[in-house]
This record gives structure tokens, C-alpha cells and sequence, in this order.
């Protein structure tokens, strides 16, 4: 009889025993939604956060599904945003991580030529975009007693002009420097504040910036890594830098792209 010395193992999920929140689910195809399901795979008891009613009949029945809860917030209401974490830091008792991932520009504010944009359409995507992680981070601190986590989503288009991105690279850099400065603020309570950036996928969002289905379909050939970049991927990347894996990183990006922010030009 051959002897098997294959190792049975039984892991406990990455994420087992964390609480978290989850901003950003509009359907399903969102990043929030990829990173909510991977934190309910990795054992955590995660709710899920959608802007309004409408967002809420898409983001309800994904919630079902991993048996979480749903709630609706738009991060621009400072009031409900409290109350949002108060519900949920309640249902779990505590916070151990927040997801951020938030973005809006007017359709005015994604043209390359960034010296017309309005006045109010520059406030409203540095509001939604940028300052909506600082007022999260905010309500984060006071329920994570024991330390925490929070990821934001961010894009090359923040260290490179990318065409068609318009006002939304400029946002992303201000968002990766509201990275750094929330790590350096945040770290004496063991609160880690990191980002991905990640690759094109296809989402509501992504669907706004012109060009964007184009360079999806050439990242095969465009990366080092040849291969399409999934949502997944980019969910396991959020989930490391929530898990105690990540323990000692704070105020970084990392970019989970296949490799094409080494490459940024198709050069390779
Ligand atoms: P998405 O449209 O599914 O998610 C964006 C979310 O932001 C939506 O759920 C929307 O409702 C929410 N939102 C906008 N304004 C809000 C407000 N005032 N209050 C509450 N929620 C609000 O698209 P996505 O691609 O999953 O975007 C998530 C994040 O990932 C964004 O920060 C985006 O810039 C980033 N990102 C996306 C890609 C990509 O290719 N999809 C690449 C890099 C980074």
C-alpha cells in the first residue's frame, strides 16, 4: 500500500475573527463587492456599504448571499456616515477594518484638458474621491480599540497622465499622499492605513473613462505578467493589506496590476 505523506491542512481563514466595513458596492461587478466576498471567504464578518436606494437593490442580494448586512451611505452626509459606523460598530461590537472604495467625477471633470474643468466639478471629485477617506478614517479610529486596517483603491493614473482620466489622476495623488499622511496620524493607535492600485477591470466606474475597454483588452500583451487582471486579484491584494500578514506595512501603495506600472507604455 503507498504511504501518502501529503500534508492535510486545515487553515483558519486570513481574516478570522476581524470585523469590517466594506464602502463601495454598486453591483456586481465593484471591487467592494470582490473584497467583500473574498473577506467573507477568509472567515470575516463583514457588511457591506452602498451610496443610496438604488445602489441599495443591487448591493442588498449580494449582501444575502454571504449573509451580511447592508447599509446605505453617502459619504458626503458627514451625519450619516456617523451613524453608518455607529450601526455597524454596534452589530459587530468593534471595527477591525475599513475598505474604501469610493470614487466620483462629474463627466466634465474626465477631459485631459484639466484647465477647463469647473470649479465645482474640481470640489465634488476631490470631495467624493479624496476627502471621503479622511472623514471615513475618522469614524474608523473611534471603533478600533484594538488597532485596524483600512485600504483605499487607487491608479497609475496618480504618478502618470493617463488619457481620458482627466481630473481623477490628480485626485489619486492627492488620495495616495491622504494615504501616507493618515498612516503617519493613525499609527499610535495601530491603525494601518494602506492602498492598491489596481489594474483596468470592468466596473460601473471604470465604464465613464474613455479608451479604458481598449486598454484592458491590450494588458496581455502590455504587462510582464501576460495575463488579464481579474477583480479577484485585486481583492486578494485589499486582503492582504487588511490581514495581520501585512502587520508592519503603513502608508504604502502597492500596485496590483500584473506588473504594468514597470512598463506603463506597452514598451515591453
Ligand atoms: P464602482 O462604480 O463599482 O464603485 C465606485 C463606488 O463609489 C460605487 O459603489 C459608488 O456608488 C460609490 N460612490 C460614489 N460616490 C459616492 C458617495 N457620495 N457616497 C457613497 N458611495 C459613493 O467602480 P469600481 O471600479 O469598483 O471603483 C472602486 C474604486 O476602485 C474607485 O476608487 C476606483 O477609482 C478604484 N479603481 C478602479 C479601477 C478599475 O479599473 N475599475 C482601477 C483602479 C482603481
Amino acid at each position: 500500500m503507498a504511504l501518502s505523506f501529503r500534508k492535510k491542512v486545515f487553515r483558519m481563514g486570513l481574516l478570522f475573527n476581524q470585523r469590517g466595513l466594506c464602502f463601495g458596492v454598486a453591483n456586481h461587478r465593484s471591487l467592494a463587492w470582490a473584497i467583500a466576498k473574498a473577506a467573507h471567504r477568509e472567515q470575516a464578518t463583514v457588511g457591506l456599504v452602498c451610496q443610496n436606494e438604488r445602489t441599495y437593490k443591487f448591493a442588498e442580494p449580494l449582501a444575502n448571499d454571504i449573509s451580511a448586512p447592508c447599509f446605505t451611505c453617502d459619504v458626503n452626509d458627514e451625519s450619516m456616515l456617523k451613524e453608518t459606523f455607529r450601526k455597524a460598530a454596534e452589530a459587530f461590537d468593534g471595527l477591525d477594518f475599513v475598505v474604501h472604495s469610493i470614487a466620483f467625477a462629474p463627466p466634465s471633470a474626465l477631459t485631459d484638458e484639466v484647465s477647463q474643468i469647473p470649479r465645482d466639478d474640481f470640489k465634488t471629485t476631490f470631495e467624493c474621491s479624496v476627502y471621503s477617506l479622511l472623514a471615513l478614517a475618522d469614524c474608523a479610529k473611534t471603533y478600533m480599540k484594538d488597532g485596524g486596517s483600512i485600504c483605499t483603491l487607487t491608479y497609475i493614473g496618480s504618478q502618470f497622465t493617463v488619457p481620458g482620466y482627466g481630473l481623477m489622476g490628480p485626485a489619486k495623488s492627492a488620495l495616495e499622499a491622504c494615504v501616507r499622511s493618515l498612516a503617519c496620524e493613525l499609527g499610535s493607535q495601530m491603525i494601518r492605513v494602506n492602498a492598491v492600485s489596481a489594474g483596468p477591470v470592468k466596473t460601473l466606474a471604470s465604464s465613464a473613462i474613455k479608451g479604458l475597454r481598449s486598454q484592458i483588452a491590450k494588458l496581455p500583451e502590455q504587462t510582464p505578467i501576460h495575463r488579464e487582471l481579474t477583480h479577484e486579484d485585486v481583492a486578494d491584494a485589499v486582503l492582504f493589506l487588511l490581514s495581520p500578514l501585512s502587520r508592519a506595512i503603513t502608508g504604502e501603495v502597492i500596485h496590483c496590476d500584473n506588473g504594468f506600472h514597470c512598463a506603463p507604455c506597452g514598451l515591453l
